[in-house]
């Protein structure tokens, strides 16, 4: 599978976190955690349209200033995600800085502030124009585990405890669609931005017996094509991409088992792993995972990578020790399933994502 989604962290495992997340092909991505994100081009950061932020510790956060600034005078939409109390930490935020100017700017930013609770998020409005000022109260709205969900996605988070709560982070593909070069070919096709049309098209779940039309530019006139037989000569339908992130929780029960749940199947999982096991007390009075702790838990969600990060500076230069002790629970964890844990998982949602891409293979064909 060729993955659309090329999840990367920002900063080295000792620095600050977070996950920048590029689409392919498209001028757009979302970030989990805005810790220091001056490594990110301008370029890249002006691409973010969610932020989805796990708890408001300064590492965490004080990226968020950088994403204002460079957003500013812009006509955009930014939607920001956080646990409770974000809104009050951002409003703060916002309170820090002058804005008599802002309601000049021709091209006026918004922002759109969900704060996550285990039940419900409550939801803001801020504008530019307004100089941030909200102008209505908050608005609830029930929570039941999905932030934001488009046709090709949805992001989904989990509350977990780090003696405050903090949010884990997933993205999920909805089913993945490989183009056939093969069937190109045959067709006599060329890839080019017309095939972000055609996955637009199944992604929305566009009627299989309607038309499609291609467009190659200028040099050559654009062709017809019944969407579901052009997609079963060049679709590949496959179960999507999962990528997680987990970060600044204990290693309690609650924890370990919401977790698992929650990563499961994942095809990539970022996850801290702050200390290493001889450490293990100073993790618990710190409320963050061993590394030992972090490759148990991928292993037994049976995630297919795993990436540790948000070393303590302690280990400077120890950094591979982190990553072996890691990788050691994490292939002991898969191999012996049961070891530490008292509980179990299954694969239905892996099920169901197959369930999902054959039906839609089904109703194009
Ligand atoms: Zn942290
Ligand atoms: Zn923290």
């Amino acid at each position: 599978m060729r993955p659309s989604f090329h999840p990367r962290l920002i900063n080295g495992p000792f620095d600050d976190p977070g996950l920048f997340i590029p689409f392919q092909f498209q001028n757009r991505a979302l970030i989990f955690d805005l810790g220091d994100i001056n490594s990110l081009a301008p370029k890249d950061i002006l691409k973010i349209s969610h932020a989805f932020v796990s708890h408001t510790h300064m590492d965490h956060f004080i990226g968020f200033d950088r994403l204002l600034r460079l957003f500013l005078g812009r006509e955009k939409h930014l939607s920001l995600y956080g646990p409770p109390g974000f809104l009050k930490n951002l409003e703060g935020k916002l309170a820090a800085y002058t804005w008599n100017l802002a309601d000049k700017y021709n091209y006026p930013l918004s922002l759109r502030i969900s704060e996550v609770h285990p039940q419900y998020r409550l939801c803001r409005h801020y504008r530019c124009r307004d100089r941030f000022q909200p102008i209505e109260d908050p608005v609830e709205l029930p929570f039941a585990g999905i932030l934001y969900e488009e046709p090709a996605f949805r992001v989904s988070a989990v509350v977990l405890d780090h003696k405050i709560p903090c949010l884990g982070f997933s993205l999920k593909e909805h089913f993945h669609i490989n183009i056939v070069k093969t069937g190109l070919t045959a067709l006599g096709l060329t890839p080019g931005p017309w095939l972000m049309g055609f996955k637009q098209a199944l992604y929305d779940r566009t009627d299989p017996s309607s038309i499609f039309e291609a467009e190659f530019g200028r040099q050559e006139p654009a062709r017809q094509f019944i969407l579901g037989e052009l997609a079963d000569r060049i679709a590949r339908i496959t179960p999507g991409q999962k990528i997680s992130y987990i970060t600044d929780v204990m290693y309690n029960r609650s924890n370990r088992q919401r977790i698992v749940e929650f990563v499961k199947g994942s095809n990539h999982l970022f996850i801290e792993a702050v200390f290493l096991e001889r450490d293990r007390e100073i993790a618990e009075r710190k409320h963050h995972l061993t590394a030992r702790q972090a490759g148990l838990l991928a292993g037994k969600a049976q995630v297919k990578q795993m990436t540790v990060f948000h070393f303590s500076p302690r280990y400077t230069g120890l950094e591979e020790q982190l990553r072996e002790e890691a990788r050691a629970a994490y292939e002991s964890n898969t191999r012996q399933r049961t070891e530490a844990f008292d509980f179990g998982i299954g694969d239905e949602e892996c099920g169901i994502q197959q369930k999902e891409a054959e039906s839609l293979k089904a109703r194009c064909k």
